[in-house]
């Protein structure tokens, strides 16, 4: 199923619903664990859609792809290595990306991220799937500039707006040799295939939750692949997943 969080004209909060077509229908609540029947059907048109989910927490993996470990000057890890992202940084598709005065050099990361459906602590590798609600695409912008001096990721990768999600959840895609791109004003930047993740998703989630609960809503972002740059302002940038849909945003200075 196709689910998205959307903002229905007249209806204060944002609700959740089901796309099919041109249409989707409203459930009431949290699609976890089970999705509530229909109350509304709507033209997809006559909602704007919302980040999927605002999540208690966004832990990112950093070095997943072979190349983009080498295109870091680093080797591959031996293990995951991970980071956080505040929820704040969450916005959805065809939102601005908003880049801070603190940085010239904010790239882009086209990243598959996993939607947690359930609450997760010391998941083993062979009940992973039990633990994905699904995937959606992301984009894990990042100050280089900062990462680089700070020599730890927490501001570079914390900004408001530095992590686009969207467009919404797809709950039966199942992660194999899909391609995922990055496109910048139309030009292909990034291009891999999510079988060229190092540590694969079962591992992460066994990795990440022998560390930490996580919640249901919850964001892992699986790595980026080689091929990340800057943003400019007034640039589109589009992540795309095969089979799960683009998320586009554009970027913009900060304005007082
Ligand atoms: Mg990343």
């Amino acid at each position: 199923m196709r689910i998205a969080r959307v903002s229905v004209p007249g209806v204060e909060f944002p609700v959740y619903g089901v796309i099919t077509g041109e249409k989707i229908e409203l459930i009431t609540g949290l699609p976890w664990p089970d999705i509530s029947d229909p109350v509304a059907a709507l033209n997809l048109a006559d909602v704007k859609i919302l980040a999927p989910v605002i999540p208690s927490k966004i832990v990112g993996v950093g070095k997943n792809y072979a190349d983009h470990a080498k295109e870091m000057g680093g080797d591959v890890p031996a293990e995951p290595v991970i980071f956080l992202k505040p929820n704040t940084t969450v916005i959805g598709d065809g939102d601005f990306i908003v880049l801070p005065p603190q940085s010239t050099n904010v790239h882009h990361e086209a990243e598959l991220a996993i939607i947690i459906g359930a609450l997760a602590k010391n998941v083993e590798v062979d009940r992973a799937d039990e633990v994905i609600f699904g995937y959606t695409c992301a984009n894990d912008v990042t100050a280089r500039d900062l990462q680089n001096s700070d020599l730890q990721w927490t501001r570079s990768k914390s900004f408001d707006t530095f992590c686009p999600l969207g467009p919404w959840i797809e709950t039966e895609f199942v992660p194999k040799d899909q391609k995922i791109t990055a496109t910048l004003n139309g030009e292909v930047k990034q291009s891999s295939v999510l079988s060229e993740m190092i540590f694969k998703i079962p591992q992460i989630i066994e990795f990440v939750t022998n560390v930490m609960t996580l919640l249901p809503g919850d964001v892992i972002l699986t790595g980026t692949p080689a091929g990340i740059g800057p943003m400019p302002a007034g640039a589109s940038i589009s992540v795309e997943i095969e089979g799960l849909g683009t998320l586009t945003n554009k970027v913009s200075p900060r304005v007082q």
